[in-house]
């Protein structure tokens, strides 16, 4: 563990080390701030420090998804596949803290249970789990969208007997499954990259599936030494480009409409992202309507269907794996290698749980409507409260006491991703109403951090005290979002991208639905206008 003794007062506390905390710590340290960045682990990483499932890789192809704020970091770390895998892409966070001399400013092994407002004093007090205070001006949340696991919401998995393990909080030790009968429960990007590993090692595998996800081949190869020479001659202006993409993804783009487009012009595009382009978002971006016409999503979805049933020989494990009930992309898209090839195995079986229901979990395994399955390990892929989750659980208290879970408890209203009405010096990065998950994070933390970075010093700068969201401006922004989400397809599914995979959660859609260039170009244009929609205080 690397710690520091930390200083009570405080001008920022950064709560996480992940990728988007260890590039504020970068800004804040370089900018002179008196500041401390708390992490829960015991190292840097974040999304990638804590789900160390077998099969977990990028899948936003890794030249894309990394730091482009530094020329020489860039140019001196080699990834040495496509995708680079877990354990790569945490080694990459750690050289990232260590070549910067992050590490010393990181209290590691802290978790944060409440961050509250003094109002009298117009400073945040901060306690973590161990009992330390933190009393800071202001308070920088980089805790991602994807960190808050969802619980199981099965019975009985106190009983069982067996061993138990989450995608999400994977042991370090890693898990032997030789000789073992194994579940998975659900079938996500964590499922979906984990399942075909695990069977290869297991004795038997059994899938749980509630819903079918679309899942598009990976072809992940190693690094090709002349292509990535050629991608660090010309990085700045990949960077620039992908800064520039709607998505942040420089990901293929056709310009016409799948419905103008003739049966061949469909075929040849699609298997283009199929055989050769591998980028989860390419069938998504082939045509200009899939997110937006039905029709046209029907087709991109039958080419997919077709494919499942090329690739499964049982036709009827084929039929149940072929999503329906949602449009393609409307819920995230997977990226895998041999998902499907893998139900043509032996020792894996598929349980349709929309026709044999889970009961609940027993001492030996997992009682379905119709039959009692027996195993050793029990794998929860089951995913996460998203985006709002992580904020919510930090215990954060603004004006008047109100708790941000109050706040939020109708609609997750922020102001630009950014800021919360009645949470004052309070920044999230990432947060819901910005681009983050709808994009590539790294290009959205990157933007977020410089926003707000920038703003510590300007503030700093002119002696302002306090900054905070306008409730009107953060409701005309939240209204936008759904203006913008409900034009499209995105929110005919039960995602966790509208909060509807948790029971009781408001049902809307999370991320900053306009693109990349255009939610950069608002956030510029607010400070231009000397922060537009923020109130001041000196
Ligand atoms: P997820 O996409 O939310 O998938 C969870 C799965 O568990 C779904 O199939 C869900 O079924 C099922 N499930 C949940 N509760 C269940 C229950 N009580 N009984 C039975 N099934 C249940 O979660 P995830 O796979 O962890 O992925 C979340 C996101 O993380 C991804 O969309 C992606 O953005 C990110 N991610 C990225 C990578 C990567 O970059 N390589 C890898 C993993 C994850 P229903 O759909 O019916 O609810």
């Amino acid at each position: 563990m690397s710690s520091t003794t930390s200083p009570t007062e405080l001008d920022v506390l950064v709560i996480g080390a992940g990728f988007a905390g260890l590039y504020e710590t970068y800004r804040l340290k370089r900018a002179g701030f008196s500041f401390l960045t708390v992490e829960a682990g015991d190292d840097v990483g974040g999304t990638w420090y804590w789900n160390r499932y077998p099969g977990a890789r990028c899948d936003v192809v890794s030249v894309e998804y990394s730091f482009s704020f530094d020329e020489a970091l860039q140019q001196e770390w080699e990834w040495s596949e496509r995708y680079a895998s877990q354990p790569e892409i945490l080694r990459y966070a750690q050289h990232v803290a260590d070549r910067f001399g992050l590490r010393e400013h990181i209290r590691f092994n802290t978790r944060i249970t409440s961050v509250e407002w003094d109002e009298d004093r117009a400073r945040w007090v901060t306690t973590a789990e161990d009992g330390t205070v933190f009393d800071s001006q202001f308070v920088v949340t980089a805790v991602g969208c994807l960190s808050a696991p969802k619980p199981p919401e099965i019975d009985g998995l106190d009983d069982f007997a067996g061993d138990v393990y989450f995608t999400s909080m994977w042991p370090h030790e890693g898990v032997d499954f030789t000789g073992k009968r194994v579940a998975v429960i659900g079938t996500g990007s964590s499922g979906v990259q984990s399942i075909p590993v695990i069977a290869k090692q297991a004795d038997s595998l059994t899938v749980f599936q509630r819903t079918a996800a679309y899942s598009l081949p990976a072809l992940n190869r190693p690094t090709d030494p002349e292509e990535m020479a050629r991608i660090k001659a010309e990085y700045q202006e990949l960077r620039a480009r992908a800064k520039a993409a709607r998505t942040g993804l420089l990901v293929p783009r056709g310009t016409k409409t799948a419905l103008e487009a003739t049966p061949e012009e469909r075929q040849a595009a699609w298997d283009q992202c199929w055989d050769a382009v591998g980028i989860f978002a390419c069938m998504a971006a082939s045509f200009t309507d899939i997110h937006t016409d039905e029709e046209a999503n029907a087709l991109v979805a039958e080419y997919i269907h077709e494919k499942i049933r090329e690739t499964v020989k049982d036709p009827q494990v084929a039929e149940d794996l072929i999503p329906r009930g949602f449009p393609f992309a409307a819920k995230r898209v997977c990226l895998d290698s041999g998902y499907y090839e893998t139900f043509n195995r032996e020792n894996v079986r598929l349980v349709n749980l929309r026709r044999d229901p889970i009961e609940r979990i027993t001492a030996s395994g997992i009682q379905t409507k119709g039959e009692l399955h027996e195993f050793d390990i029990i794998v929860f892929a089951t995913g996460f409260d998203a985006v709002t989750g992580p904020l919510v659980r930090l215990g954060i208290k603004g004006r008047g006491g109100r708790t941000l879970a109050e706040a939020w408890r109708e609609e997750p209203q922020t102001y630009l991703g950014l800021q919360v009405a009645g949470f004052p010096n309070l920044f999230t990065l990432t947060g819901p109403g910005s681009p983050s998950v709808l994009s590539n994070v790294m290009v959205s933390i990157e933007q977020h951090v410089e926003w707000v970075s920038d703003t510590l010093e300007d503030l700093r700068a002119r002696g302002i005290r306090t900054i905070e969201a306008d409730p009107e401006a953060q409701a005309e922004w939240f209204a936008e979002n759904n203006r913008l989400a409900e034009g499209t397809l995105y929110v005919k599914a039960n995602s966790w991208f509208m909060g509807a995979n948790v029971p009781g959660k408001p049902r809307f859609f999370l991320p900053y639905m306009g693109g990349v260039p255009t939610y950069r170009e608002i956030c510029e244009d607010v400070r231009a206008r000397d922060y537009a929609g923020f109130a001041l205080a000196s």
